[in-house]
């Protein structure tokens, strides 16, 4: 299969970009963004830093496949160990540290974008407090990657002014979104890691002043083989995700842009 056209034609078409591929340094840490799940969604930069990295950190975000096409690096899974609880935070960071340190080619691999609630700016707080040399490399956020996969716009004129992305899974005050503000914005809202607490935030939205018959979606595994996108209403969105057993990774969208989904249905 090696010379099916769409293979020639892309390679053709790296060779005319011409890219001068930045080099991983021994002893620095590149916090990369995988994207949402399909591979495709990976940044040329992403891919860059998988073909160099001798040392691999990823979680349970990251497809398997984009893991293994930095074949020649060290694997190092940090994410939840058989539903369990996930490693601590600061025993990445110090594993970060520690293979930085060492010498080795780092690459921290995250899913989505590393600074869209990943975590990825206490991970960067670590390294410049260890003084290691690090980048930032975006990713798609699921959020962006989700809703155009399901077929949704973030935006539409005449539908929305701005979109709200939002943290469901926020227990502690400092971070937790003030929903009622956010209902009163009119705007729609994507939340990740929204699962958990879902009928608290609803009740929140609704509370907030947003209408029961304000249209929602659930979004599961997007931009992956099996995703899976539930639609429904506001006041429906809990019971619709228990009774399709919707499971994580999955977006909450809320809002006038979920309609849009049935107008532009018919795509290839
Ligand atoms: N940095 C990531 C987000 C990490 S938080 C990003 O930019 O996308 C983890 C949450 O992201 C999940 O709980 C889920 O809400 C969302 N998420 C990540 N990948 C997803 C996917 N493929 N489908 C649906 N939601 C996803």
């Amino acid at each position: 299969m090696s010379d099916v056209p769409e293979k020639t034609a892309l390679s053709q078409a790296l060779q005319r970009l011409d890219l001068r591929p930045r080099t991983l340094e021994p002893g620095h840490v590149w916090l990369v963004g995988a994207g949402p799940g399909d591979p495709s969604l990976l940044t040329l930069d992403a891919l860059n830093a998988l073909a160099q990295a001798d040392a691999l950190v990823h979680d349970a975000l990251v497809s398997p496949e984009i893991v293994a096409a930095a074949e020649q690096a060290e694997k190092f899974y940090v994410g939840k160990r058989g539903g369990r609880l996930s490693i601590p935070q600061d025993e990445i960071n110090a594993l970060l540290v520690r293979l930085a340190n060492a010498g080795r080619k780092v690459v921290r691999l995250k899913g989505g974008h590393p600074y869209v609630f990943g975590r990825g700016g206490e991970e960067a707080r670590a390294l410049v407090e260890a003084g290691i040399p690090y980048r930032v490399l975006p990713g798609i956020t699921s959020a962006f990657g989700g809703l155009t996969s399901a077929g949704i716009p973030a935006t539409m004129r005449g539908v929305n002014g701005a979109i709200i992305l939002a943290t469901g899974f926020a227990a502690v005050s400092d971070d937790r979104p003030d929903w009622t503000a956010l209902a009163r914005t009119g705007q729609p809202i994507i939340v990740y890691m929204g699962l958990t607490h879902m009928a608290a935030t609803v009740a929140d939205l609704i509370a907030g002043g947003l209408a029961h018959e304000t249209p929602a979606a659930l979004i599961e595994n997007a931009t992956l083989p099996q995703e899976r996108t539930v639609v429904a209403t506001l006041g429906t969105l809990a019971e619709a995700a228990s009774r399709e057993n919707i499971v994580s990774p999955a977006l909450i969208v809320i809002g006038g842009i979920v309609a849009l989904r049935a107008e532009l249905a018919g795509r290839e």
